[in-house]
């Protein structure tokens, strides 16, 4: 490991956090889909999900679900009557109309929330001579995909069910905690049960699927509130960050304890280190991405640059320094700025700073063309 900056990853630890979530979802009566998005869909790591149980996997990128059909993945689970199948795959983004061909090529499963996507989908589904699996998105608060309209979507499945013979109504399934922020809990769980529960009777049957959601919906399951009606968890920060994906809501829930932090380090090398001011001198303007930051005055202090920025790990929140008493202050497109003032041992030009890292770095980081990726475990 010579090149930087560079991003580690560590497979064993991948693999760990995997057969964590899938012990806690079968414990449920859970099927764990692993969402493969957040490591750029690296077959290594999508390799990783499935020996740790995964009996689905998910992105939001064709491409990546390309990747799993041509690897020819089966299930290892084996816990499952289908180990040795193999695996499915699901797109999680709902199909935009110029992708439906290769939707039907590449998905199993798709999650929807549109009728005219919907026709398109059966359409293609007819001409290609298969039936695709579609799962109708409520939205129970959190306002991204689904149907806001419960009524409407109860209706939409029953025209899937009965009028389109391209398609099988797979299910339903909700989406919270990205846009705006909702827990999963008791009540919106419950609610989601109902709402299956409501479209069985109409259609004489049992859904296969009922997706309650994403990493944060494994806190119901770890409070042990998660209605058996559910049967299927779409996961993947989890997995990648373990107990870093989101410590507000994940705080004193001990079994995260178990997981672990360390799947993705980013090296970075010092390039300068000096004592400076921490209020800029001059007229005030804007920072390198037009924004006004506020700068907080606490005398000279020592920091060092690192040749790592923001066009490579995103935004400084996310990234969580290994060395003790290190503070990030500031990072424009190529450059880290990191205050070592209260750092018993403080780094010199030429060492590598190593930080954990949140979900949206990591992403970020391994799409990177100029980040090198090591692989170890
Ligand atoms: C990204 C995504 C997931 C996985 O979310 P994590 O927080 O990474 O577990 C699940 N479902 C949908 C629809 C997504 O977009």
């Amino acid at each position: 490991m010579n090149r930087y900056p560079c991003v580690v990853v560590n497979h064993e630890a991948i693999r760990h956090n995997a057969a964590l979530v899938s012990k806690w979802c079968e414990g449920a009566g859970i099927r764990f889909c692993g969402v493969i998005k957040g490591g750029n869909g690296e077959l290594s790591i999508i390799r990783d999900y499935v020996a740790g149980g995964a009996s689905m996997l998910g992105s939001s990128r064709l491409a990546q679900l390309r990747r799993v059909r041509e690897a020819g993945l089966t299930i290892e689970n084996p816990n499952r009557a289908d180990k040795g199948e193999r695996i499915p795959t699901v797109l999680i983004r709902v199909p935009m109309l110029s992708e439906i061909d290769e939707v039907i090529e590449l998905a199993d499963y798709s999650l929807n929330s549109e009728m005219v996507t919907l026709k398109a989908l059966n359409e293609a589904a007819l001409k290609a001579g298969v039936k695709h699996k579609v799962v109708l998105m409520a939205d129970l608060g959190d306002l991204r995909e689904g149907y806001i309209d419960h009524n409407e979507l109860v209706e939409t499945a029953i025209v899937v069910e009965n009028e389109m013979d391209g398609l099988i109504l797979a299910g339903i399934g909700t989406n919270l905690g990205c846009y705006g922020s909702i827990m999963a809990d008791e009540n919106n769980m419950t609610q989601l049960a109902d709402i299956a529960e409501y479209i069985e009777a109409k259609i004489g049957r049992e859904l296969e699927i009922v997706s309650g959601g994403a990493t944060s919906s494994l806190k119901p399951v770890l409070d042990g509130v998660m209605p058996a009606k559910i049967n299927m968890l779409r996961i993947g920060a989890a997995i990648l960050d373990g107990p870093l994906d989101d410590v507000r809501i994940f705080y004193g829930v001990e079994e995260m304890d178990e997981m672990r932090d360390d799947a993705f380090i980013l090296k970075a090398q010092v390039i300068e280190r000096k004592l400076k001011p921490t209020h800029p001198i001059g007229t005030l303007g804007v920072d390198a991405f037009g924004k006004k930051p506020v700068y907080i005055d606490r005398g000279i202090r020592e920091r060092i640059l690192l040749g790592v920025g923001r066009q490579d790990h995103g935004d400084i929140d996310d990234l969580v320094p290994c060395l003790e008493g290190a503070q990030i202050v500031g990072a424009s497109g190529d450059h880290t700025i990191i205050d070592i003032e209260e750092c018993s041992q403080k780094p010199v030009v030429g060492d590598i700073m190593e930080f954990k890292l949140k979900y949206s770095a990591i992403m970020r980081l391994t799409a990177s063309e100029d980040v090198k990726r090591y692989d170890i475990g």
